[in-house]
């Protein structure tokens, strides 16, 4: 780690300093083919192979059942904000959002654009510091799916399990910023999205995971680009898809196997999380934006108890050589993301810089 150094950027995010390695060396010739990933025919079997691997890999990591499509699609998350209700949310018909953060907010909005959208619960007057309890969620008489943030990025809280939904409706996900970061039962899932640059690759690439049955029916007509089953039936080969992200995701997804799978990635996580949160209730000069029982372990959100103090840490901090730690517009204070790839040895880094700037002002 000589030329670089420790990026708590919320996204893009680090990736693997082998699977960066070894994407050097697929940039300029993959596989012995004599031929870039970049620059290989979308339709060759060498591409064609690496898209296989990448699905074969995300199947095998998460256990996805054969009744799931898995499709590699554009546009970002942000783009299944409204492709997701365009597809399946009829005018009449409602859909229930769990408003958690900023990006539960974007989401439902999209949704508003074409059928009914009921809040079943919000911590916005927490200042989403919280993620709700069962009992305050409150949904509506038959939603058609219920859509939720499984980690908020900003806010830094995090779904510790999925919560109940009724019956009939089926469960949509952004899971943006923590797919794959801890084991995953996706039966209990409809649609589970997430884009590529936190932890899964480079910006670029959107892993949608869908319930087959959900394919054929599109309470809309829609461009063919915005099916979900032209993607489903073509293997992500409709049109050129986003060739080097796909490639790169699969030797991410490879790396998360090799950890020790899901089961492996969740508890290095959890220890990567436990030194920084560790570290901030230890020392009382910070305090933690995110409620005990709801705090994230992908991005740990804190302050100092002034916002010169903040400046001055994320100053200094960078000096230190320890990046990316401003907190968003929204919350201020600071936010070290700490998503699969970033290493604990940057967290004990960061854990001894907090002590140390704590003695220095506190
Ligand atoms: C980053 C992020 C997004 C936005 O993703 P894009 O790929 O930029 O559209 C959406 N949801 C969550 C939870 C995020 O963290």
């Amino acid at each position: 780690m000589t030329d670089r150094i420790f990026n708590f950027s919320a996204g893009p995010a680090t990736l693997p300093e082998e699977v960066l390695r070894d994407a050097q060396e697929a940039l300029w010739n993959l596989h012995g083919t004599g031929i870039g990933v970049m620059e290989h025919s979308h339709r060759g079997g060498a591409f064609t192979a690496v898209a296989q691997e990448t699905e074969a890999a995300c199947r095998a990591l998460a256990g996805i059942p054969d009744d799931y499509a898995v499709l590699f699609l554009q546009g970002g998350a942000s783009t299944q904000f409204f492709q997701l209700p365009a597809h399946w949310l009829a005018e009449d018909a409602t859909a229930d959002y769990l408003v958690t953060g900023s990006w539960s907010e974007k989401a439902a909005k999209e949704a508003r654009r074409y059928g009914k959208v009921h809040e079943a619960a919000t911590t916005r007057d927490q200042d989403f510091g919280v993620i709700p309890r069962q009992d305050q969620i409150h949904y509506s008489d038959a939603p058609t799916y219920v859509h939720l943030t499984s980690n908020n990025t900003i806010f830094g809280t995090q779904w510790v399990s999925e919560p109940e939904i009724p019956a009939e409706a089926w469960l949509a996900c952004d899971a943006s910023s923590d797919i794959f970061s801890r084991p995953i039962d996706l039966t209990r899932y409809g649609v589970l999205y997430a884009g590529a640059q936190k932890n899964l690759g480079p910006a670029g690439v959107t892993l949608v995971v869908v319930r087959r049955d959900l394919l054929d029916a599109p309470v809309r007509d829609l461009p063919t680009m915005l099916r979900y089953a032209t993607h489903a039936e073509q293997g992500s080969l409709y049109n050129t898809p986003p060739s080097f992200g796909i490639y790169v995701m699969g030797r991410v997804l490879r790396w998360i196997q090799e950890q020790g799978g899901l089961a492996g990635m969740a508890r290095a996580n959890e220890e990567k999380a436990q030194v920084l949160y560790d570290a901030l209730s230890e020392l009382d000069f910070y305090a933690c934006t995110a409620g005990e029982g709801s705090r994230s372990l992908m991005n740990i959100t804190f302050r100092t108890p002034t916002p010169e103090l903040d400046a001055a840490f994320v100053k200094e901090a960078l000096a230190a050589q320890l990046s990316g730690l401003k907190g968003h517009r929204s919350v201020g204070g600071m936010r070290a993301s700490i998503y699969n790839a970033f290493p604990k040895e940057g967290c004990e880094v960061l854990a001894s810089f907090l002590r140390d700037f704590a003695a220095r002002n506190g």
